[in-house]
């Protein structure tokens, strides 16, 4: 029995591996997770109030119009209703555009080693992904990813920002001027998962055009990972493209609720991002303290130079059998660094400890 061609020519790749696998595998009671960038600051009170009460109503589908929470979305963007695509995260919602926008055999580019979803998507939906490195810097080169545009003319264009695994930042007038550059016929798919951490008015402008679709979430700052959920921005047409195909059940109601709450909880959302700044800055001093360098991050992580993609393995993988959980990225040039996500206080410190512990050996063994 065959499975299509396109499946069966998938290679069997894992983008994520959960650390309930790594707790089963490795034999740990518990981890401290400080890998996939949740919040260690939990979701808003009022969210889990909300969910709690509506788990009563579990034998009902949820709204497959979400209209309640993207009547609030609508209200938060200044936009209509039919402008907004509510789905299962982000994951869910770029797996759409690429449905949606690459044919099969189509070509879409990225940067290589940018956060991974969206290669997923193509090349399960049988596209073709073209890829830029980040510059030595770690931020996305723009102007390469430009380039390989003009030259490859690709259905859809995929840029973070803030960007995941570096956390880096391009300010508004950076990410306008790329936009604005592209061919006519590519899709601009801009991924704002960690746009809560940065100011609005540094993000790029509201634009509502057939060209652009933004993505953003519940599951970073506001804190509801678990409960999957996240939307899209963009024009009523894009938005009808998207309901053909999109899973009309797929948002469950208790993450309908808890977003609706969580939006409506601004005290909570300004704490985390004041918490999650105070964790940056606590990794960035750990980084001096241990002789070394972390990138500037405007999201809820921070990436610390480690010296070499080999040494940088080994530290992710010793910190694990401390039970530390991180992740670091794949590609070059960034692949010397440790990705750590923003934790509370004794989360940080059970991570510097480790780390410590870790460089040392690591330091003894090469003299
Ligand atoms: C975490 C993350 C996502 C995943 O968002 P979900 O809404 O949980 O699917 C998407 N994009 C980036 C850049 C992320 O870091």
């Amino acid at each position: 029995m065959r499975a299509t061609r396109l499946v069966d020519a998938l290679p069997a790749s894992t983008p994520f591996v959960g650390p309930e696998r790594l707790m089963r595998e490795g034999g740990h009671r518990e981890l401290v997770r400080l890998g996939a960038n949740e919040s260690a600051f939990g979701p808003s009170p009022r969210a889990v109030e909300a969910m709690s009460a509506e788990l009563e109503r579990l034998s009902w589908y949820g709204d497959p119009d979400s209209y309640p929470l993207r009547e609030a979305l609508a209200a938060k963007h200044g936009c209509a209703v039919e402008q907004i695509v509510v789905g299962c995260g982000i994951d869910d919602l770029m797996g759409l555009a690429v449905r949606a926008f690459v044919e099969i055999g189509g070509v879409a580019i990225a940067t290589r080693g940018t956060y991974p979803t969206f290669a997923y998507h193509v090349a399960g939906y049988g596209g073709r992904l073209e890829t830029v490195p980040y510059t030595n810097e770690g931020e996305p080169d723009l102007d390469a990813l430009g380039a390989l545009a003009q030259r490859v003319r690709p259905a859809v264009v995929y840029l973070a920002n803030p960007d995941n695994p570096s956390g880096s930042f391009l300010p508004r007038e950076r990410v306008a001027r790329f936009y604005e550059a592209l061919p006519p016929d590519a899709l601009f798919l801009l991924d704002e998962a960690y746009a809560d951490f940065a100011d609005d008015d540094a993000l790029l402008e509201p634009r509502f055009e057939d060209h652009l679709v933004r993505v953003r979430t519940f599951s970073k700052a506001y804190g509801l990972a678990g409960a999957r959920i996240g939307y899209a921005l963009t024009t009523p047409r894009n938005a009808e493209r998207f309901e053909k195909i999109r899973l009309q059940y797929g948002v469950n109601r208790n993450a309908q609720v808890g977003a609706l709450a969580a939006l409506q909880d601004r005290a909570h959302l300004e704490w985390v991002v004041r918490e999650t700044a105070a964790a940056r800055d606590a990794y960035a001093a750990l980084a001096r303290e241990l002789g070394t360098t972390s990138l500037p991050s405007r999201t809820n992580f921070v990436c610390i130079d480690i010296g070499d993609a080999q040494r940088a393995t080994h530290v992710t993988q010793a910190l694990l059998q401390r039970g530390v959980w991180i992740r670091k990225p794949g590609a070059p040039p960034l692949d010397r660094y440790v990705r750590v996500s923003a934790g509370t206080a004794p989360m940080r410190e059970a991570f510097a400890q480790a780390l410590r512990e870790v460089l040392a050996e690591q330091r003894a063994a090469a003299s």
